[in-house]
């Protein structure tokens, strides 16, 4: 169920049923003041798993704190379960405050998903917000959330983590890194077998698409010895992952690109649509309305980055963005 990967850090295989993820990496980290980061989605055999591994592992909920990485609620689901527990949460603000937001279907955050799907083009597509993931497996009550920030450290086990900013995949993802010894709890941010998920997420935080691939430029240039990612196998050689991810996106951005020069000035949709997509469907109104969310957000996130690196122009016409080449 749970193995010692680390002196004193243990690795929780949490399942997600149901979700082509598979599964949450869940650590904790043994230790006077035990840390456990990320948590799974809020399910009663999910509960039951954590609370017998805090018994095994003789760790006391009321001493021990949990760190999120990022929003989404395959990592924050039993967030609240586990402040009931006793355990102090620890998540960024930025994150946090999204967070916040996503019990009430009337809030700023399902709103602005529900205008932004609008000037996509998906009205056509009749999305209802309940076939949103993000919305079906939402948190219904929160935690008492505390907001870490850059730098802030937690103490483990002799381990000294550091809060690192590193958003992209979400606007607000932070990672823990223990500079002495190259650790980096990545969330998200460096997966081995998936590539993690980039949307746009409203013009307020820019082009996510750009500002992820500086974040894995930063990995670069630290020393990191091993990876403790959130979904699947850890990376092994994340130089040469990097490497893939960049090369991916790039790939992508051409096939936009290519799209654009085709088909003239496109709404996101359109451009959606005309996308390759790793997925068993044979076309776009077959395409599970759960998936055209998905979709239509990374076509987005793509065609925003190549607006910023003026390669094409966007025009609002009709509550529709149309983009197309300079
Ligand atoms: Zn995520």
């Amino acid at each position: 169920m749970y193995k010692e990967i680390y002196p004193n850090i243990f690795h929780l295989e949490v399942p997600l049923r149901n979700n082509p993820l598979k599964a949450l990496n869940c650590y904790i980290i043994k230790g006077e003041q035990s840390l456990v980061i990320d948590t799974g989605f809020d399910t009663q055999e999910n509960r039951d798993l954590l609370r017998k591994a805090f018994e095994d592992l003789d760790i006391n909920p009321k001493s021990t704190r949990l760190f999120l990485t990022h929003l989404h609620s395959d990592h924050t689901g039993l967030a609240h379960y586990l402040d009931e527990l006793g355990l102090e949460v620890y998540i960024g603000e930025v994150d946090g405050e999204f967070l916040r937001a996503m019990p009430d279907r009337n809030s700023h955050h399902w709103q602005g998903i529900i205008k932004l799907a609008e000037l996509q083009g998906l009205e056509e597509d009749q999305l209802i917000l309940d076939d949103h993931p993000g919305f079906k497996f939402r948190p219904k009550a929160l935690p008492q959330l505390n907001y870490t920030s850059e730098a802030q450290s937690f103490q483990v086990a002799g381990y000294n983590f550091s809060v690192l900013d590193l958003p992209g995949h979400t606007p607000g993802l932070q990672a823990l890194y223990e500079a002495d010894q190259g650790l980096l709890f990545s969330g998200d941010h460096l997966l081995e077998d998936i590539t993690p998920n980039i949307t746009f997420w409203g013009e307020k935080y820019g082009d996510s698409l750009g500002i992820y691939l500086d974040n894995l430029d930063k990995l670069r240039t630290m020393n990191i010895s091993k990876i403790f990612s959130s979904h699947r196998r850890l990376p092994q050689d994340h130089l040469k992952r990097i490497d893939e991810l960049a090369y991916h996106h790039e790939e992508r951005l051409k096939e936009v690109l290519a799209i654009l020069e085709a088909n003239g000035p496109s709404t996101v949709r359109e451009v959606t649509r005309s996308m390759n997509w790793d997925i068993r469907a044979k076309d776009w109104d077959d395409f599970p309305s759960s998936q055209k969310w998905f979709a239509a957000g990374e076509a987005h996130a793509h065609l925003v980055h190549l607006r910023e690196k003026n390669q094409i122009k966007e025009e609002q016409h009709k509550g529709l963005l149309y983009y197309s080449l300079i």
